[in-house]
């Protein structure tokens, strides 16, 4: 079978590495369980070892008779794109567990749809590009630090687990991966505007190399900054790199 580039078909073709990926998602028996993108079904496998309730989304129809004489009986295989379906609807019997080797193009809207239905999800364990999880697990002050880091981290702790080598995919990709987990986290900080809080994070890294002041003045007037400045005593001088997610909570609940 033809794979296809443009559903990110690169098939993981070492069962220990998805052994590891199902563990860590600390799976019971009868835990709601999806699998986005069971390919040939290596993950699905491991993830079925420990008798969840598992529903895998899988876009490729090829691929749906090979799944379903597969694992006869032991999932519900839905055919359809996972950003499509409808996540009000199937997140109702939550808290489900998450789990994927992910087609790498459906990243960012991916991590959107999480974002938004965080709630649902008690544990997610994702393979990812190295990159997006080098952004995703980034301190402040580094160059992989940014808005997706705040926003992400504002709700989940996400530890890296695993990096996995781009040789052991079939077809082989341009970049290694990286396993993460999230979870959510036991005592978010408290905020008092949560819109203003993303908003600020999206404004403070439109252009990295400027200054915080200079990023926010397309939405605030120079005589708000003073006083936010003065309120906050945090510079404005400072670039958004520079802010822990204290300083950005500060800022916000200012606003
Ligand atoms: N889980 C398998 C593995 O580890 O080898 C396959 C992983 S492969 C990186 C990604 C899988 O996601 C492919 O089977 C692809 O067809 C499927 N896929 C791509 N885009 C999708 C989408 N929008 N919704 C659901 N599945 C998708």
């Amino acid at each position: 079978m033809k794979k296809l580039h443009e559903l990110g078909q690169n098939f993981l073709t070492d069962s220990f590495v998805a052994e590891k990926i199902a563990e860590a998602a600390g799976i019971l028996a009868d835990d709601k369980v999806w699998e986005i993108g069971p390919g040939t079904g290596i993950l699905t496998e491991a993830i079925l070892a420990y008798k969840p309730k598992l529903t895998a989304f899988e876009l490729d129809g090829r691929l749906i008779p090979v799944l379903s004489k597969m694992f006869p009986d032991r999932l519900q295989l839905i055919h359809a794109d996972i950003l499509k379906v409808d996540w009000d609807e199937l997140t109702q019997d939550a808290p489900i567990k998450l789990l994927s080797n992910l087609p790498y193009q459906i990243t960012s809207p991916l991590l959107a749809l999480i974002e938004k239905h965080h709630k649902s999800f008690s544990t997610i364990v994702l393979m990812l590009q190295k990159e997006v999880g080098q952004r995703l697990a980034a301190k402040a002050g580094t160059k992989a630090y940014g808005a997706i880091t705040l926003r992400m981290r504002l709700i989940f702790d996400i530890e890296t687990l695993l990096e996995v080598p781009a040789e052991l995919f079939d077809p082989v990709p341009k970049v290694d991966s990286v396993v993460l987990r999230f979870t959510q986290r036991a005592c978010p900080p408290p905020l008092k505007n949560l819109k203003m809080f993303y908003r600020l994070v999206q404004l403070g890294f439109t252009s990295r190399r400027k200054t915080l002041r200079n990023n926010l003045k397309s939405e605030f007037s120079a005589e708000q900054l003073q006083w936010l400045e003065a309120q906050s005593g945090i510079s404005l001088s400072r670039r958004a790199e520079s802010l822990n997610e204290a300083e950005f909570i500060t800022l916000a609940d200012l606003l």
